[in-house]
């Protein structure tokens, strides 16, 4: 069967579904922004439920994390733990227990479901018969039509107990993803009769999921490819309850370019945290810009998006089955181009907040410095590298080098390439020059004399001052950059050159 086109009508309602077992990563951002754009191009509302029933996983400030990166990125739900909508709250599924227990019991009353008092213990010897005779591992159903007198001993024994769904055999659950296209398992694969509620009464995940999209009305299903085995489960838990299931579609996993495997967190080069984004100055913008590029496709060439116009592109059908490739060039690249269209007041702005929030060592050196009050000397470098620079970073550290500039170490190694003698000529004509100087100094009249004097032009006279002044081979213009510098800077950088060139 192909995929067929798919048409979204009627009520939409979407959901994202965080567990705070961690902090707001790249595949959580990829969710929650197609959810977010699903919901505004087909208007429809985007709901917020945090799924924390693994209470022994759950981390320290996992949700708290996960609302605010959303906020950073500029993805907003519109009914969630704190914009409750009393037909469908509480958005907690800790707090929905309750509610669980309720359909767990009509399981159990029709015979669908059943106590399991399998130990630990038995469990694991189950499974490792399983595997050792090469089978698939699955739960064989022993407590299922367990006798009234079975119970009774467990229960003396004092066994605690899980509740399994029970399962048809040879049963076909299938579905049109909106994603992938038609998929299908049979119930004798997905690992025998699964648990409903653990020994400590919390409902499973498959279980509580289903529960919540039906009571939210959740009318499509938006979730990473991860899940695509869950799918089958939830869709028995619908069946037995006599429930119409939502429209499922699986999103696509981020790879690494390099490895060509699914991103892990063990991809240390890789930033992945939505908050790493931030404090490495990254725009949200682009961070937004660069996810919606992961597992979907506009028509054409385009390849700069608002978030308005994200809505107004965004089509369930050109979203890509195949992997989304996480490409650090490309993440540079558009950052770059938000970072250009911004002014330079916004940027400054920017740069400010990173640096009173003091995430980074260059931020955190830079508010040692108090350099969050002297804008104008901000808004200067942010003038000189508007145009090259990849990142806020990029301007903090040109901001940290150039007030430090005299405690760094030059290697002058790049002078290698040019006559000593020449490179001399120019930083005594330029110290001459800059001496006869008060006040604000014309740099671009003094290289012209130098030029003059000394007959060096082009790469001979502006890569050795580049090297002298910035410790690098390429700068944007030189003489934008020593206009920054106080005047006995720019004199004992020459000194430091002097004493490197006759040593
Ligand atoms: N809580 C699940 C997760 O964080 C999401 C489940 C779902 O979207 O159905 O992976």
């Amino acid at each position: 069967m192909k995929k067929e086109k798919v048409e979204v009508t009627g009520d939409v309602r979407v959901r994202y579904a965080p567990s705070p077992t961690g902090f707001l990563h790249l595949g959580n951002a990829q969710s929650a922004l197609f959810n977010y754009l699903f919901a505004k191009h087909y208007n429809g509302t985007w709901v917020l439920r945090i799924e924390d029933t693994d209470l022994k996983r759950n981390v320290e400030h996992g949700e708290d994390s996960q609302m605010e990166n959303l906020h950073w990125l500029g993805i907003d739900w519109d009914e969630g733990p704190d914009k409750p909508n009393t037909e469908f709250a509480p958005y907690h599924q800790t707090e929905r227990v309750d509610i669980y227990r309720k359909y767990v019991q009509q399981l159990l009353d029709a015979g669908l479901a059943y106590k399991d008092y399998a130990t630990e213990e038995e469990l694991k010897e189950l499974h490792d018969q399983q595997v050792a005779a090469k089978i698939a591992p699955h739960y064989d159903g022993r407590w299922y039509g367990a006798t009234k007198e079975q119970i009774q001993q467990a229960e003396a024994e004092g066994r605690s107990y899980t509740i399994r769904l029970h399962l048809p055999s040879d049963h076909i659950y299938e579905w049109k993803d909106m994603i992938k296209g038609p998929v299908a398992f049979n119930s004798d694969n997905i690992g025998g009769d699964f648990i409903i509620e653990k020994s400590n009464g919390m409902a499973t995940y498959n279980f509580a999921v289903v529960i919540d999209d039906y009571l939210m009305k959740i009318s499509h299903v938006l979730r990473g490819d991860d899940h695509i085995a869950n799918t089958p489960k939830q869709l028995a838990v619908y069946e037995a309850l006599g429930l119409e299931p939502p429209v499922f579609g699986h999103i696509t996993l981020i790879y690494s370019l390099d490895t060509k495997k699914k991103l892990s967190k063990r991809d240390k080069d890789t930033l992945q945290f939505i908050s790493q984004y931030r404090k490495y100055g990254y725009l949200s913008e682009a961070v937004l810009n660069f996810i919606a590029f992961l597992g979907w496709s506009p028509v054409g060439e385009k390849e700069l998006f608002t978030r308005e116009e994200l809505i107004e592109a965004y089509d369930v059908n050109r979203m890509s089955a195949s992997p989304a490739y996480f490409d650090q060039k490309k993440l540079d690249w558009t950052n770059g181009e938000y970072i250009k269209k911004l002014s330079v007041d916004e940027l400054t702005e920017r740069i400010v907040s990173l640096v009173e929030d003091a995430e980074t060592e260059v931020a955190e050196q830079l508010k040692a410095l108090g350099i969050e009050k002297d804008l104008d000397f901000i808004k200067k470098i942010v003038d000189i590298y508007h145009t090259e620079a990849k990142t806020l970073m990029t301007f903090m550290e040109k901001i940290l080098f150039i007030k430090t500039v005299e405690q760094v170490t030059f290697t002058y190694a790049d002078l290698a390439d040019f006559d000593k003698e020449s490179i001399k000529q120019i930083l005594t004509v330029l110290s001459t020059e800059l001496e006869k100087e008060s006040g604000a100094i014309d740099y671009s009249a003094i290289v012209a004399t130098i030029q003059k004097e000394t007959k060096q032009k082009g790469r001979n006279l502006y890569m050795p001052l580049n090297v002298i002044f910035t410790d690098s081979k390429s700068a944007p213009q030189i003489t934008d950059i020593l206009s920054v510098m106080p005047k006995e800077t720019v004199q004992q950088l020459i000194d430091n050159a002097m004493a490197y060139l006759n040593d």
